[in-house]
């Protein structure tokens, strides 16, 4: 049996489960999801994936164009 990857099922940034809080989630380049909410206050002072600290790049202020530069 091949290793199944963890699906993370809590937002790194308010630790809380995607069921509990409204509003969308957004996946990361690297992989990792977050509340689009919890995410945009965390991009306010921060440009790392706070899982895994990769950088994150925003292009064109939108969810879609994020992009890697680990
Ligand atoms: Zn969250
Ligand atoms: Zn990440």
């Amino acid at each position: 049996m091949p290793t199944v990857v963890a699906v993370v099922f809590t937002c790194s940034v308010c630790m809380k489960g995607f069921k509990s809080r409204k509003g969308g989630k957004v996946q990361m380049p690297c992989g990792h999801v977050y509340h689009e909410v919890s995410i945009a206050g965390w991009f306010m002072h921060h440009n790392t994936c706070p899982n895994c600290r990769c950088k994150i790049f925003q292009e064109n202020l939108s969810w879609e164009t994020f992009k890697l530069a680990c």
